[in-house]
C-alpha cells in the first residue's frame, strides 16, 4: 500500500506556519470553528501522517472529504502553502488506506470514476439520457430532491474541429469538458464564437477524454495522471498559441500537468489558459453593440479566483458590454456549495452554503448572475429554482457571445472550415 502523504515532497507539508490568517476565509472553520476542519488543523494531520505518528483513520478521511478544496485558505495564505496538493494528496491517502471502503461507495467509485469517466464516448450517451430530472415526480420522495438537482442535457454544440476566423491572429486549441460539454453545450458554442470574433482559429478535437480533475480531487492519482497523457495526445500544444478552457474548475487541474507528469507536460501547463484570461492576454475587442440594459452580478467560482487567482479578467469582460451594469456580489469569492461533487457527498453543508450564496444574489438586486464554472452554475440554478427567484446564470463568454452578435455578425457562419 502506497502512502502519498509521505511520498510527496516533504517541504510542501513544511510550508504552514501554523498563523491561522486562513481561518476566517475557510468555510468549514467558518461553520463549525473547530480547529480540525479548517486549514490549519488539517494541514497538522496531513503531516502527522508525513512524519509517520499516526496512520490514516476513517475519521482523517471523513475529514478531508468534508473540506471543499475551495483554494479560499491558498489565496488568504501568507506563507504560499500548496494547498492543492496537499489536498489531493491527502485524499488519495484516504484512499488508498482503505478505511472509507464499503461495497456501495466502491462500486460507484469504479463505475464514475474508472468506467464513465475515462470514456469519452459511453459518457456521451450517459449525457444524453440526462432525462431524469423528468422523471422526478414519478420517484418515491427521498429520491426525488436528488433528480431535481440532476441537470437537463443540452443540445449539440455543432463545432467543427477548425473553425478559422476572417484574419487569422492566433490558432488555438478548445477543451470542452465533460460537464460543460454534455449539460451546457452553448457555452462551447458562445467560447467558439467569442474566440473566432478576436481572431482566433478554433482547433477542437472532438472525443476529448475528461481532465481528470475529478479523479485528483476524489483520490485516484493514477487515473488522474492517465487522463492528463491522453488529453494531451488529442491536441498538439506545439502547434497551438494556447489551449483555451472555459471550466474554472478544469482549468485549474489542467495547469498541474506539468506536476502530475514531470517535464513533458511543460508546454502543455504554460500553454493552457482560462479563456478571460487569454481574452484579457491578447487585448478584448470589445462589442459595438447597442446598449444591452443588464444588472448583472459575478459569482467568482472558487478554481478560478483561487485555484487560477483569475478575478479581474472576467469583470473586465463584463463591463466591455455596452450598457451592462455590474453590481458586485457580496463575499463572491465564498464557495456556493458545488465544490465538485461535494453537494452530492455532503448535502447538508453544501446546501447551508446555496442558501448563504442565494441571500447574497438576492440583495444585490440583479436578475443575472454570471458564474464561469459549470458546478456553480448548476448549484445556483437550482437555489434560484428552490426559491422561486427569476434569475438567470449565464457565463460571462455567453454575455460577451450575445453582444457580438447583436452587432449583426453570426461569428460561426463567417468561419470558413
Ligand atoms: S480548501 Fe476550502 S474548505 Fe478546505 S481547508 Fe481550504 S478554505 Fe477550508
Ligand atoms: S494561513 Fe497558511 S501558514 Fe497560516 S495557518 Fe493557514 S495554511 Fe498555515
Amino acid at each position: 500500500m502506497s502512502s502519498p502523504l509521505r511520498e510527496m515532497d516533504y517541504s510542501v507539508l513544511q510550508q504552514c506556519i501554523h498563523c491561522g490568517m486562513c481561518l476566517p476565509t475557510c468555510p468549514t472553520f467558518d461553520a463549525t470553528g473547530k480547529e480540525k476542519n479548517g486549514p490549519r488543523g488539517r494541514i497538522a494531520l496531513m503531516r502527522a501522517i508525513a512524519d509517520g505518528r499516526m496512520d490514516a483513520t476513517r475519521a482523517f478521511g471523513e475529514e478531508m472529504y468534508f473540506c471543499l478544496g475551495c483554494l479560499a485558505c491558498e489565496t488568504a495564505c501568507p506563507a504560499g502553502v500548496d494547498y492543492a496538493h496537499l489536498f489531493e494528496a491527502a485524499r488519495a491517502e484516504a484512499e488508498e488506506s482503505g478505511k472509507l471502503a464499503a461495497p456501495a461507495r466502491s462500486a460507484l467509485r469504479a463505475f464514475f470514476l474508472r468506467g464513465l469517466f475515462t470514456r469519452p464516448r459511453l459518457l456521451r450517451l450517459a449525457g444524453s439520457m440526462l432525462w431524469l430530472r423528468r422523471m422526478a415526480p414519478l420517484l418515491p420522495k427521498r429520491l426525488r430532491a436528488l433528480a431535481l438537482q440532476a441537470p437537463a442535457a443540452g443540445k449539440s454544440a455543432g463545432i467543427r474541429r477548425v473553425e478559422t476566423p476572417a484574419r487569422v491572429r492566433f490558432r488555438v486549441g478548445m477543451l470542452t469538458g465533460c460537464v460543460q460539454d454534455i449539460v451546457f453545450p452553448d457555452i462551447n458554442r458562445d467560447t467558439a464564437d467569442v474566440l473566432l470574433a478576436n481572431g482566433c482559429e478554433v482547433h477542437t478535437p472532438s472525443l476529448q477524454p475528461c481532465c481528470g480533475s475529478l479523479h485528483a480531487h476524489n483520490g485516484d492519482i493514477r487515473t488522474a495522471r492517465e487522463l492528463a497523457r491522453r488529453l494531451i495526445e488529442a491536441f498538439d500544444p506545439g502547434k497551438l498559441d494556447a489551449i483555451i478552457t472555459n471550466a474554472a474548475g478544469c482549468g485549474s487541474h489542467l495547469k498541474t500537468y506539468e506536476r502530475l507528469l514531470g517535464p513533458s507536460a511543460a508546454e502543455w501547463s504554460r500553454k493552457v489558459k482560462d479563456v478571460h484570461e487569454w481574452l484579457a492576454e491578447i487585448g478584448l475587442r470589445p462589442p459595438r453593440c447597442a446598449p444591452v440594459k443588464q444588472k448583472v452580478t459575478y459569482h467568482e467560482a472558487c478554481h478560478l479566483c483561487h485555484g487560477q487567482r483569475i478575478t479581474r479578467q472576467p469583470r473586465e469582460i463584463l463591463r466591455a458590454i455596452p450598457g451592462l451594469e455590474l453590481v458586485e456580489l457580496p463575499e463572491a469569492t465564498w464557495c456556493c456549495g458545488s465544490a465538485g461533487v461535494y453537494n452530492i457527498t455532503q448535502p447538508g453543508m453544501a446546501a447551508r452554503l446555496q442558501k448563504r450564496k442565494m441571500e447574497h444574489i438576492l440583495s444585490t438586486g440583479a436578475r443575472v448572475v454570471a458564474a464561469a464554472n459549470p458546478g456553480c452554475h448548476i448549484q445556483l440554478e437550482n437555489g434560484a429554482r428552490e426559491l422561486g427567484y427569476d434569475l438567470e446564470v449565464a457565463h460571462p463568454v455567453t454575455l460577451l457571445a450575445r453582444a457580438y452578435r447583436a452587432e449583426g455578425l453570426n461569428f460561426s457562419e463567417a468561419a470558413t472550415n
